[in-house]
């Protein structure tokens, strides 16, 4: 078997290993960084007929006080942003529509809430922002809305939020707790979302130049099958011809993957409900059209339906060709529906007449349809008794955690970067190797 040794190894390719490794390597340590399929994992890019299809919207939350922003100007990546038009941002609300309002500014406008009960949610709003309102992770959002005195439009309009922004029909599965420290990191930024132009694949391009310039090695197709540990500490991991050692060792990749690879090891037991853990499942429906359909509206969601579609390409001039449009709806699936083939032709029955109506004309100009029906959006869902895979367990002192499973901040990517970012820290802390530190 061949050997190699490293300063640290990571595991796994998505959003979650390449920050990592490109961190790490970024400040002076020898890394390898081994995926067993290609880079990127979940964060694709597919280019097909002149139109660019992401494996998701790309759609970064709260870019301004993110942590891939810190990384970004850590690691001096170069990416080009486009901000959401807030404003552009719409419910249905059936004959009409009204602006969703994530800050002062959408608060002012939209016409879900009127007189006094503008301020009542102002006050809300306020309050979670200055980090009053904290609620509990014994009740979920319902359950704690329910047992305060608050007006009934205002109820109306956190449940709604809570539907919009955690990818559930069902606000009693959310906790209030995340809840509220996901609204307190919203209410403070100014950018509420931006998409990277170019797409995913600009960014995994970026993570790989800097890993590169270096002297940090990527192998893709390396799958690690196995590791070594004694009683306190990763020794190797290893594929079927080669073995990799390191004095620290990243692991981003999924629970399940997890649990097979640390099965005989002091932490076996400790992993092992995290793969018990139900996802958050969605599906998509991206329409690619030659001819763009204008509108006032840049994002629109239907909360009874549980549908929402954004104009990606009015962010992402990339992601059609010029004159052309990509649209892209999401539905959410409740558990039930997951593999049920039924309600996933309903749901785009469903998302089809949430085109037809607020892009009137689209089956004419379709150039390319795409549909993704069972996705895994964020491998450990925002829910009662589900909380996030720590980052460092310390009864195995060099392997640590990283990807959207782990604890972290905010919701999807934004938790492969966080946890990524605490990981890289914690390594870098251990013997004050930070360079310039
Ligand atoms: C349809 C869709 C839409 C989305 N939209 C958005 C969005 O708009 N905004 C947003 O912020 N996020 C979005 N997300 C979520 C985002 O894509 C994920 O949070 C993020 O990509 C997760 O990255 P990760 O590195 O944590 O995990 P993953 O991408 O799952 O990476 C894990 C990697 O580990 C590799 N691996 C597994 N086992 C092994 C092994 N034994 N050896 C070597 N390698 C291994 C896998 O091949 C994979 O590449 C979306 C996701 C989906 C699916």
């Amino acid at each position: 078997m061949r050997k190699s040794r490293y300063d640290a190894v990571i595991v796994g390719g998505g959003l979650a290993g390449l920050s990592t490794a490109a961190y790490l390597a970024h400040q002076g340590k020898k890394v390898a960084l081994l995926e067993r399929g290609k880079l990127g994992g979940r964060a694709m890019t597919i280019q097909l007929k002149g139109y660019q299809f992401n494996f998701g919207a790309h759609a970064i939350y709260a870019r301004d006080t993110s942590y891939l922003t810190k990384i970004e100007n850590d690691l001096g990546l170069r990416i080009q942003w486009e901000d959401f038009t807030q404003l552009k941002a719409k419910y249905d609300m059936g004959e009409d529509t009204s602006v969703i309002p994530s800050n002062i500014g959408g608060l002012l406008q939209t016409k879900l809430l009127k007189g006094m009960d503008k301020f009542r949610f102002a006050y809300h709003m306020l309050f979670t922002t200055l980090g009053f309102e904290k609620g509990d992770p014994n009740l979920s959002i319902q359950e704690w809305i329910d047992l305060r005195k608050i007006s009934p439009a205002v109820k109306e309009m956190m449940l709604n939020l809570a539907t919009t922004n955690f990818f559930s029909g069902d606000p009693d599965s959310i906790p209030s707790d995340v809840f509220f420290s996901y609204y307190r990191r919203l209410f403070k930024t100014n950018i509420p979302v931006s998409f990277i132009q170019g797409g995913w694949k600009v960014l995994i391009e970026e993570f790989k130049r800097v890993i590169k310039q270096n002297g940090g090695e990527i192998h893709e197709k390396t799958k690690i099958t196995h590791i070594n540990s004694n009683q306190d500490f990763v020794t190797e991991v290893q594929t079927k011809r080669h073995s990799y050692s390191a004095e620290d060792f990243i692991f981003a990749i999924p629970p399940e993957e997890l649990q097979k690879l640390f099965q005989e090891t002091p932490i076996q037991s400790d992993l092992e409900r995290y793969t018990d853990y139900e996802p958050t499942y969605v599906m998509f429906y991206d329409v690619g059209l030659k001819k763009r359909i204008e509108s006032d509206y840049t994002y629109i969601f239907d909360k009874d339906r549980q549908i929402f579609i954004t104009d990606i390409s009015y962010y992402d001039m990339e992601a059609a060709p010029p004159g052309g449009q990509l649209l892209q709806a999401v539905g959410y699936l409740n558990q039930h529906e997951i593999n049920d083939t039924g309600a996933h032709e309903e749901m785009i029955q469903r998302m089809e007449q949430f085109y037809d109506k607020h892009f009137e004309g689209w089956r004419k100009q379709l150039a390319i349809p795409r549909a993704s029906k069972k996705p895994v959006l964020q491998a450990i869902r925002w829910a009662m008794n589900q909380r996030g895979l720590p980052t460092h367990f310390s009864k195995l002192q060099n392997a640590h955690f990283a990807g959207d499973w782990c604890q972290g901040v905010g919701q999807l990517s934004e938790l492969s970067f966080s946890s990524a970012y605490q990981v890289s820290q914690r390594i870098l802390a251990k013997k004050g190797a930070i360079k310039g530190a």
